[in-house]
């Protein structure tokens, strides 16, 4: 099974990395998709998980790949039901994931009314940074999470701008799906997601908790 690293050391097997789809309002535009009432809800096995510092493997023939630079949400004590109000005591703390999406393959999907997969939990779909703790963070709802790749900036924005916040995404998931520690929310993406290519120089950085230089394989 894959581990997560906190930068002081601790180590964390997540029994799952929960995804929320449409969760920032341009993004749900430039997808031309339709906000929705409650968070949308995907899951990536553990076997998606990558270390983002290593060169990241993408599928070829497939169809694009596309980038969504996303904070990511590590749990830190088993619960379910979890009351929005005391939300904040199960966050162990927060990294930067990139959550890959097989772009075409999701279109596929989206247009039969089929699951996404495939198109979400191929391996090394989740690649992550080393996880800060939560006490290190000021307010984690207004960090800028920035992508550039080849020095061109695709995504640029702030959790600020966040339609459904974190403590409420672990409140409703936690109704479906027991949480356990280590277990990761990877809380959506802003606009500007786009295709990635072999070779790709990727700059990701989330203010005060990862600021990343990788490559695509
Ligand atoms: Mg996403």
């Amino acid at each position: 099974m894959n581990k997560i690293k906190f930068s002081n050391g601790l180590e964390m097997i997540p029994s799952k990395i929960i995804g929320i789809g449409l969760n920032y309002v341009k993004h749900i535009d430039e997808m031309k998709s339709i906000p929705q009432k409650e968070p949308v809800i995907f899951l990536k096995p553990n076997s998606s998980l990558h270390d983002i510092t290593q060169p990241i493997p993408i599928p070829k023939n497939y169809g694009s790949v596309h980038h969504e630079i996303e904070l990511a949400v590590c749990i830190g004590k088993a619960g379910s039901n979890i009351p929005v109000e005391s939300a904040e005591d199960y966050i162990a703390g927060f990294g930067l994931a990139l959550d890959l999406t097989l772009r075409d393959i999701q279109g596929k999907a989206k247009s039969a009314g089929l699951p996404w997969a495939i198109a979400k939990g191929f391996d090394h779909s989740c690649p992550v940074s080393s996880f800060v703790q939560k006490d290190s963070i000021k307010d984690y709802n207004n960090l800028n999470l920035k992508l550039i790749v080849n020095s061109n900036e695709r995504q640029n924005s702030s959790t600020a701008n966040m339609i459904f916040k974190v403590p409420f995404l672990i409140c409703y998931i936690s109704q479906f799906f027991t949480l356990t520690e280590g277990d990761l929310i990877i809380t959506g993406t802003p606009e500007g997601v786009g295709p990635l290519n072999e070779g790709d120089q990727i700059e990701a950085s989330i203010s005060d908790i990862a600021e990343i230089k990788t490559k695509i394989i």
